[in-house]
Order: C-alpha cells, then sequence, then structure tokens
C-alpha cells in the first residue's frame, strides 16, 4: 500500500506515558499536528486520586476538569480517561474507535530497540527483559501497554524509547572501563535517555536550517528537571551524557549527575549509609537542591537575586558542568553547525544560557545578549547573525514526537505483514 495514503488514515493517536501511580496522556490531531485534549491521572491506588483533563479549544478558553475520586488501578484510570475522551463536554472524539493509533512511551528499550515499533508479543518481552535496567519505569510502562491494548483492541499501539536515539552511540562512547563481562552478561553500558527530545530538537534543527539532518553536527541540550545533553554528528547521536540510569551527567533538579564512583563506597563505609539511603541521597537530595536547598531552577534564581551565595554557587556549577560537555563534543564532533537549548530550563532561563556559552567564542559559539534576553515563543535563534554556529532554543515537544513517530510506524502496518519488525528481537 502506498505509505501516504496509509498515513492519511491515522489521523487521531492517544499518547500515552504510565508511571507507578500515574497516566500522563494527550490525544493528537495528526492532520493539524494539535493536541485535542491532555491530562494526568495522579495517586492511583490512593485513597484519593486526582484526574485532571483538559480540552483544549482554539479561542484558548480551554475546558478543564478535575476529578478527585478513587482510582483503584491503571485499568480503572485508562477507562475514566476514555470516558473522558467521548464527553460530549470534555471530549474530543464521538467513541474510541476513532483513535486509530496508541502511542506508548518506554523508558528503556534496552540494546534491543534502536527505533520506535509497532507492540507485538515479542516487542512485550523484550520490553520485559529490560525491567532490571528500569524496574521503577518498565513495569508500569509495559502495566499501561496492557491495559490499554484490552480497552483499544482495535487501535495499533506502538512503543517509543527514551533510549533509541542514543543506540546509534558508538562502543569506545557507551562501554565502561569496567571488566568486560559486566557489559556481556548484565548489560551495564551507557544508554542514555530524553532521546525522544533529543531527536525531536534535531529535527526541528534541520528544518529550520533547511538542510538534511544528515548533514548536520549538532550538539542538543535538554535542561529541565532531567537533563541531558548529545552530541549528534550526521544527523546520528554519537554520545551522550546520561549513562546507564538517568543518575549520570549534568548537574539536574534533585539528581548529582557525574560523580567520582568512589563517593557512594565512602558513604557506606565511612558513615555507614545503607544502598537505599545512599539511592536517596544521589537522586533526590544532591543537584540543585543539594548545594542550594531549592531543585526548581526559577526558586534557585529568585534566591540568587536575593544575595544567596549558595544558589549563586549551584547557578555556576550547573552552567560549568555544561560548559564542559560542550567542550568535549566539539572535541569529538570536530565541527558544529548548531546548539540547541530546550526544555523548561534550556528554553526559559537566559542566565543559564549565557553562563553555559561564555568564553567559546574561539569554537565559534556566541551568544547575541539581547536576543538571549527577549523573552519569546517558539524557536528562536539567540546567537549573532555572523555567528559560525547557530546557537537556537528549539521548544521541546516529546508528546508530538511519539506520535509523529507512532504514525510513521503504524501508518502501513497491518497484522503478519512483518512490516517494522526489530531485527534485533
Ligand atoms: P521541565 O522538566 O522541562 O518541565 O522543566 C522544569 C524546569 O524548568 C524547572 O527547574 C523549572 O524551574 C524550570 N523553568 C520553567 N520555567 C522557567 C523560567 N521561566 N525560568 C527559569 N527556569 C524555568
Amino acid at each position: 500500500m502506498d505509505s501516504l495514503l496509509c498515513a492519511v488514515t491515522v489521523l487521531k493517536i492517544l499518547v500515552i506515558n504510565t508511571g507507578s501511580s500515574s497516566i500522563k496522556y494527550q490525544l493528537l490531531d495528526m492532520k493539524e499536528q494539535q493536541v485535542l485534549v491532555s491530562g494526568l491521572a495522579e495517586k492511583i491506588g490512593e485513597t484519593t486520586s486526582i484526574l485532571t483533563h483538559k480540552k483544549i479549544l482554539a479561542n484558548k478558553k480551554n475546558r478543564t476538569k478535575i476529578k478527585e475520586e478513587r482510582i483503584c488501578n491503571h485499568r480503572d484510570g485508562l477507562i475514566q480517561i476514555t470516558g473522558l475522551l467521548v464527553d460530549p463536554e470534555y471530549g474530543a472524539i464521538r467513541d474510541k474507535s476513532e483513535i486509530s493509533a496508541i502511542g506508548h512511551r518506554i523508558v528503556h528499550g534496552g540494546e534491543a530497540f534502536i527505533s520506535p515499533t509497532i507492540i507485538t508479543e515479542k516487542v512485550i518481552e523484550a520490553i520485559k527483559k529490560n525491567i532490571p535496567l528500569a524496574p521503577l519505569h518498565n513495569s508500569p510502562n509495559l502495566t499501561g501497554i496492557e491495559v490499554a491494548m484490552s480497552i483499544f483492541p482495535n487501535s495499533r499501539h506502538a512503543a517509543v524509547f527514551d533510549t533509541a536515539f542514543h543506540q546509534t552511540i558508538p562502543p569506545k562512547a557507551f562501554l565502561y572501563a569496567l571488566p568486560y563481562d559486566l557489559y556481556k552478561k548484565e548489560r551495564i553500558r551507557r544508554y542514555g535517555f530524553h532521546g525522544t527530545s533529543h531527536s525531536y530538537v534535531a529535527e526541528r534543527c534541520a528544518d529550520y536550517l533547511n538542510r538534511p539532518l544528515k548533514e548536520l553536527n549538532l550538539i542538543t541540550i535538554h535542561l529541565g528537571n532531567g537533563a541531558s545533553i548529545a552530541a549528534v554528528k550526521n544527523g546520528e547521536c554519537i554520545d551522550t551524557s546520561m549513562g546507564m540510569t538517568p543518575l549520570a551527567g549534568l548537574v539536574m533538579g534533585t539528581r548529582c549527575g557525574d560523580l567520582d564512583p568512589a563517593i557512594p563506597l565512602f558513604l557506606a563505609d565511612h558513615l555507614k549509609m545503607s544502598l537505599k539511603e545512599i539511592d536517596r541521597l544521589l537522586n533526590k537530595e544532591s543537584g540543585l537542591k543539594g548545594i542550594c536547598g531549592a531543585n526548581d531552577m526559577r526558586e534557585v534564581i529568585e534566591k540568587k537575586n536575593k544575595g544567596d551565595n549558595l544558589a549563586k554557587t549551584a547557578m555556576e556549577i550547573y552552567c560549568y558542568r555544561i560548559k564542559k560537555y560542550i567542550g568535549a563534543y566539539f572535541a569529538v564532533l570536530g565541527d558544529l553547525d548548531a546548539l540547541i537549548f530546550t526544555a523548561g530550563i534550556g528554553e526559559n532561563a537566559p542566565d543559564i544560557r549565557k553562563g553555559c556559552c561564555s568564553g567559546l567564542i574561539r569554537l565559534g559559539i556566541e551568544i547575541d545578549n539581547t536576543k538571549n534576553y527577549q523573552p519569546g515563543k517558539g524557536l528562536r535563534e539567540i546567537s549573532p547573525s555572523a555567528g559560525e554556529v547557530k546557537v537556537l532554543i528549539i521548544p521541546t515537544n516529546e508528546e508530538l514526537q511519539i506520535a509523529l513517530e507512532t504514525r510513521k510506524v503504524t501508518a502501513c502496518w497491518s497484522k503478519g505483514s512483518g512490516f517494522a519488525e526489530n531485527p534485533n528481537l
């Protein structure tokens, strides 16, 4: 079947991101690439759960419904969400059969998944095999798949992995200098995360520069609550800062990022901390919060502006770490077309962008102060017109990217066609 013809049939896509006690969702119209409804079911399984549902209207007068009643489990949650999707007042479709495809965000694809894929029994098995690599994420992600497949048996289901974009990273960048058997037997290696965001902004950059992505060398910097940076050579990721887990790399809201690996040993040996306590310290009590007591960058900036020295130090450490990675990735890329800032902090914090790029003019990286501080939305160029490297702010849109990937992979697939079969499975 002609692929264009198939693509036209995939009109409405539901994107689902299932956490251990939550379901985040968006229903998108793919013809206009517009969000029709979005929402979040939280505290699933607790005495009182919260379902916040928003119908997006063209005049921006969105219609919001908040339900505060118990949602026993994910199945119950998705049934309630489906009820709102078809609700005459808050919904956007008449019948659930209008949803042609469902895109599932899956955190860990391990080495099995180098691209988004149609969900089959084999795929479910492979995602299960990756549970040990991301137990907090892959298990609920699988629950989401099971529940959605039972509620939407006639829709096509696709899995889009946070790790897939980074599967082009070569062994010299993904192997740790540990006994090789730990890689072969336990799959300990760098995987990288936020792949959906890095790939989305890389593609938008290519559109903006009107050049094929495969000709571009980019550094993409995702600075949200979690943060990571990726080196993209000829359109393919060749290195990234997160590692086997999302704890590595940049300083984050509450995560420490790169650390001397002997420090956890010291904490255990000297302070007699348990593994659980160390895990909590590194993941929840470190990063910006660990240094200055605030994990939200807006709060850190406010504290710094009021003269708080630790907040100032936290921002300096934050930018310094990013700058070191920019230098390293420039070195491995050899040449750079564009540097891209994205996500909450990357899109909204000019002081941070300035801090990361100051003193890099010898690398061709420069920021125009006026453009950097000009408030704005959408894709913006903040390098001087004559700058060698384009410095861009590109708002990320992971849900849209999941929907686009889902459309691509589901458009021409039919059961038994073998289309999109993953050769690694
Ligand atoms: P995200 O995970 O992409 O939603 O990003 C969350 C982070 O973005 C938080 O640290 C917020 O403080 C930060 N953020 C959002 N808006 C701003 C802003 N106007 N200035 C500085 N940081 C911001």
